[in-house]
């Protein structure tokens, strides 16, 4: 963009920590320098989801990292999910190396999706896969809505709440998928959706989501 344009949007709009929402100087940063230095990082560990060989997360889900999310999901700040894959997309890159050849994403119904407007993990998605140069490739439908994972307790109440809820899409035969969504909490449905790509012929899954909470 032209320099002189630029300076008068951020003057009109500051850009503002994706994280605290406090105004940062630049469109560069889109993390406050607070924010990078306490951000609750998580080393990718074995898997503790069924059916996928591994499963990394980029942040706790807590605190200003909780906060950023649920103005992604929730408040139409769709641009931040470009920030969040970015992040996301060095945890890959560091983690899972070399452990696939395609990136796909856990997918909203298509009537949640309309509602909404935007499919957030498909946006961290396609972030990761662009940054890393792999390809996108969808995989997955959900057949029906199911009730917001979020508003059930507990891993008994979530796992039959998504079974048999996905199918899988032609085209993912013998591939290597890096299956990625927005937070991890019990693992219900990332074991449902690397269930189902198995059966659907993927040769392995690995995960990796934004966020990961306290598991239940
Ligand atoms: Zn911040």
């Amino acid at each position: 963009m032209i320099r002189p344009l630029r300076f008068i949007i951020d003057l009109l709009f500051p850009p503002k920590c994706c994280f605290c929402g406090k105004i940062v100087f630049t469109h560069r940063d889109d993390v406050c320098p607070a924010c990078w230095e306490t951000l609750p990082g998580l080393s990718g560990g074995e898997s503790r989801i069924e059916f996928a060989a591994r499963c990394v997360s980029a942040l706790k889900y807590e605190g200003a990292v909780r906060r950023g999310f649920l103005r992604y999901k929730f408040s139409g700040d769709y641009w931040l999910g470009e920030v969040f894959g970015e992040i996301l997309a060095g945890v890959v890159f560091e983690a899972l190396d070399g452990e696939f050849d395609a990136v796909t994403w856990v997918p909203l119904s298509a009537r949640r999706r309309r509602s909404r407007g935007y499919d957030q993990a498909k946006i961290l998605a396609e972030t990761v896969a662009g940054l890393l140069g792999f390809p996108l490739v969808p995989s997955l439908a959900k057949k029906r809505d199911t009730a917001a994972n979020s508003s059930l307790k507990n891993a008994d109440e979530r796992a039959p709440n998504v079974s048999g809820v996905y199918e899988p899409l032609p085209g993912i035969e013998n591939l290597r998928l890096l299956l990625i969504d927005d937070v991890l909490t019990t693992g219900a449905t990332l074991s449902e959706c690397a269930n189902t790509l198995l059966r659907g012929g993927a040769a392995r899954v690995v995960c990796a989501t934004f966020a990961e909470a306290d598991g239940t």
